[in-house]
C-alpha cells in the first residue's frame, strides 16, 4: 500500500539545467533529440516527452508515460486511502451499503444564571439538542483549541471520532468532511458532539487519512 512512486522535483525551469543525452527520445518511436532519461523506465525523451504536471512542475528525470502514470496512481490511491474517499462520499457510501448502524449525536449546551450584583450563580442547567447521526470510527488524531488563551490549535491527541451520515454545513470550521469529535453520554445515552473552534481532523497527515479508511473498511468488513 505504500508503494506509492513520490515523483522527484530536481528543477523546476526544464529549459535551463538539463544534462544533454546522446541518445534520440524513446517514447512512441518518437526519435527526436532526447534531452533527459527517465529514471523509472530508462528511456530517453525529448522536450515534448518529459513529464509534467500540467500548471504544475517539470521533471528532468521523468518521462510523460511515467509522470501521466503517476499522476493516475495517486489519484488512485487518494480516492482509496487519502481524504477523497471522505471527501466523495465513498466512505459514507460504504458503511451504509454494509449496513454498518449509526450512532444518535446531539450538542449540549451549559446555561448558566448569575445574580447582576454578586455574579453568584443562582441557577444553572444543560440543554440537548439532535445533531445527527453518524458511524463510530474509534479513535483518531485531532487537532483543536482547548480554550486556553493562546488560542490556535493547541491540542494535538487522538479523540473518538464519528463520521456524520448525513452532510452538515461547516460551521466556524467545527465540522470537516463530517468527520466529528464525539464523547459518550451516560447520563442521556448516545453521543455528544465535542465542540471547540479550530477543530480540525488531522488532515495533514497521510496516516490520519489511511487511518479512515482502514477504520470505514473494517467497520464495513
Ligand atoms: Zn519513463
Ligand atoms: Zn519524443
Amino acid at each position: 500500500m505504500n508503494a506509492v512512486p513520490r515523483l522527484v522535483l530536481l528543477c523546476d525551469d526544464a529549459s535551463a539545467k538539463i544534462a544533454p543525452v546522446s541518445a534520440d527520445c524513446q517514447i512512441d518511436e518518437c526519435g527526436v533529440p532526447a534531452v533527459g532519461r527517465c529514471r523509472n523506465c530508462s528511456r530517453a525523451f525529448c522536450v515534448t516527452h518529459q513529464g509534467r504536471v500540467l500548471g504544475g512542475p517539470v521533471y528532468v528525470d521523468r518521462c510523460e508515460p511515467c509522470t501521466t502514470q503517476d499522476v493516475q496512481r495517486r489519484r488512485d490511491h487518494d480516492e482509496q486511502f487519502g481524504p477523497s474517499f471522505v471527501h466523495s462520499g465513498r466512505a459514507r457510501t460504504v458503511l451504509a451499503t454494509a449496513g454498518v448502524p449509526t450512532v444518535e449525536i446531539h450538542t449540549v449546551e451549559q446555561h448558566l444564571k448569575v445574580t447582576r450584583l454578586t455574579l453568584r450563580v443562582k441557577k444553572q442547567w444543560t440543554t440537548s439538542a439532535p445533531f445527527g447521526h453518524g458511524w463510530l470510527l474509534g479513535d483518531l488524531l485531532w487537532q483543536y483549541n482547548a480554550g486556553g488563551p493562546g488560542g490556535g490549535s493547541d491540542n494535538i491527541e487522538h479523540c473518538l471520532t464519528a463520521l456524520l451520515r448525513d452532510p452538515v454545513p461547516d460551521k466556524n470550521g467545527v465540522i470537516e468532511s463530517g468527520l466529528v469529535r464525539v464523547a459518550e453520554d451516560a447520563d442521556r445515552g448516545g453521543y455528544i458532539l465535542l465542540k471547540s473552534s479550530y477543530a480540525s481532523f488531522s488532515y495533514g497527515s497521510d496516516s490520519g487519512w489511511s487511518g479512515v479508511a482502514a477504520k470505514v473498511r473494517q467497520l464495513a468488513g
